[in-house]
């Protein structure tokens, strides 16, 4: 895939705020999206096909990863997510910057294939606010909650490899931090 223009990648545990901070920072930015991803996940109350993720089955999912329509995909948690190459080439086609919300393993499989995308992470303040805030979501099973506590442990472990930490303790400092280091980012690409 021809890569042009700034791909980001923002990783981090469940319940860390990413969705959160890239919708409070992202309305700053021009030229800039936010890819919808593929996933076998159920739907969350409240959550749309298309608008947060392309809710498919199994067989839809391992389909698509045969035909070579992923540009990553990953088994996190107790389902597939995936990145459309088509949801990232339609938004370089229309000449803006990607952002891509995604795991750990997924974020070492773009780099490995574009060494130039920017890996940011964001962290909880410690592993007792997270269980707090997955909790407090009232979105997961206790046991979906438990497994989401130990993959965050070993994707905490991968902070090395990212460019960037954000930790998420006040949402407003986090946001501009976030904002800061993309605008910095974008401005030394293009001077
Ligand atoms: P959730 O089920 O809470 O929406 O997402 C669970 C995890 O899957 C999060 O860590 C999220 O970053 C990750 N994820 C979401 N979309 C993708 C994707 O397209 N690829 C990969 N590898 N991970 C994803």
């Amino acid at each position: 895939m021809p890569m042009t223009g700034e791909l980001f990648i923002v990783s981090g545990p469940s319940g860390a705020g990413k969705g959160t901070l890239l919708a409070k920072v992202l309305p700053e930015l021009d030229d800039i999206a936010l890819t919808v991803s593929a996933t076998t996940r159920k739907p969350r109350k409240g959550e749309r096909e298309g608008t947060e993720y392309y809710f498919l089955s199994e067989k839809e999912f391992i389909d698509l990863i045969e035909s070579g329509g992923f540009l990553e995909w990953a088994r996190v948690h107790s389902a597939y997510y995936g990145t459309l190459k088509s949801e990232v080439e339609r938004h370089r086609q229309a000449g803006q910057d990607v952002v891509l919300e995604i795991d750990t393993q997924g974020a070492a499989q773009v780099r490995a294939q574009d060494p130039s995308a920017v890996l940011v992470f964001i962290a909880p303040p410690d592993l007792k606010t997270l269980q707090q805030r997955l909790v407090g979501r009232d979105s997961d099973h206790p046991q979906e909650i438990a497994r989401r506590l130990e993959t965050a442990q070993r994707e905490m472990e991968r902070i090395p490899d990212y460019d960037f930490v954000v930790v998420n303790d006040d949402l407003d400092a986090a946001a501009a931090q976030l904002l800061q280091f993309i605008q910095a980012k974008r401005d030394t690409v293009s001077n």
